[in-house]
């Protein structure tokens, strides 16, 4: 069980890094799960044995949050892009407006596609500052009456984090959590809606996971297509058509492994160690690195940083990829450098990374 196994240093932004355990659980019971002599990608969606791994992860993600027992988890396809028309297409209603906190190229993708089917407006935006930060409560303006507000809890790109989500009295609060799900405590009470694509902390690519509170659910449109009708799904409980069985099983070992971790308090008190290993390297470069988040702002999931040259970064980024790091570019649209330190990413990783900073300040400064 124990065999020695060469895994890289994986920085990825998504799909990233999935738990060792996970992968050798899911390799074990490959070729035959629980003596039913299928791999769990044979069974019909509409066996017993596939419907307890169903059901068992949704009961393991409401247990894992805490989550208040009304709540509804839906497996979807499409990704957290999907969710972007999705949201717009059940709960913007004609003559309602809905908000949209622009926190980096994400937000600005849900917004552009509900733009495109209904009424919305930036209840704010920290463009002009190059989304380096998340902008504080006071300068929120929500509309009364709003369908919802909508924010990214995590901006993938920039490598920023809300810590705390705003109040919004009786407008609906929905987030795209899909990087950082799971990282961390959150009072889903809070949320009339919750979604993430699950390739960066909940498993393969392949399953969206949607959390919603029935009395959001009333207020749907139902002209919609059946199957971008999220009343449909919660009736059939994922399984109106055919779910990504698979992916879903592998989400289902994923929730396990961070329950044996202590569960959701414990991983993001690892964290926490994780991203300080890498931003304390950024702090104490004296300038050579620099992160390009405001230091409150700062994402525990992705730490963009850039260095003083575009030439210094493309040394950086060639010598750490000989190095043994994967993923350390930073995404295509801003350049620069970014270590994803997502849930499965081991804390020797980063202080591989850590150490590997020090390094070449030391060499290059
Ligand atoms: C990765 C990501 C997406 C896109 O997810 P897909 O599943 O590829 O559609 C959306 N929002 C955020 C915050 C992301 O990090």
């Amino acid at each position: 069980m124990t065999k020695q196994v060469y895994r890289a240093y994986n920085f990825n932004a998504g799909p990233s890094a999935l738990p060792l355990s996970v992968l050798q659980k899911a390799q074990e019971e490959l070729v035959d799960f629980k003596g039913s002599g299928m791999s769990v990608m044979e069974l019909s969606h509409r066996s017993a044995l596939y419907e307890d791994v169903h059901n068992q992860a949704i009961a393991l993600l409401k247990e894992l949050y805490g989550m208040p027992e009304e709540y509804e988890v839906l497996f979807l396809q499409g990704g957290a892009s999907l969710q972007f028309a999705m949201v717009p297409l059940n709960f913007l209603a004609e003559g309602q407006s809905a908000g949209y906190v622009m926190t980096g190229s994400w937000s600005e993708k849900a917004y552009e596609e509900a733009n495109k089917l209904g009424q919305v407006y930036q209840a704010a935006s920290t463009k002009e500052e190059s989304y380096r930060r998340i902008p504080a409560p006071s300068e929120l303006q929500i509309q009364p009456g709003s369908a919802y507000l909508h924010v990214t809890s995590n901006n993938t790109i920039f490598g920023t984090q809300w810590s705390d989500f705003p109040e919004t009295g009786d407008v609906p609060l929905v987030a795209d959590m899909s990087s950082d799900i799971l990282s961390k405590p959150v009072d889903v009470k809070k949320f009339a809606m919750i979604y993430a694509g699950a390739q960066k902390n909940l498993g393969p690519s392949g399953v969206t996971v949607v959390i919603v509170r029935p009395d959001f659910l009333e207020r749907a449109t139902q002209n919609v297509p059946t199957m971008l009708r999220y009343d449909i799904h919660v009736k059939n409980n994922s399984l109106y058509n055919t779910p990504p069985t698979f992916s879903i099983y592998m989400l289902g070992l994923v929730l396990q492994w961070a329950k044996e971790q202590g569960g959701i308090t414990a991983i993001a008190r690892r964290n926490q160690e994780k991203a300080g290993l890498i931003y304390d390297a950024i702090d104490q470069s004296g300038g050579f690195y620099k992160g390009h988040a405001e230091k409150d702002s700062r994402s525990l999931m992705n730490i963009t940083f850039r260095l003083q040259s575009e030439e210094l970064e493309k040394k950086f980024l060639a010598e750490a990829k000989s190095a043994g790091f994967v993923g350390l570019n930073g995404h295509r649209s801003v350049g620069g450098c970014r270590a994803s330190a997502y849930n499965a990413v081991p804390v020797e990783a980063c202080q591989a990374l850590r150490d590997f900073m020090l390094e070449f300040q030391k060499n290059n400064g």
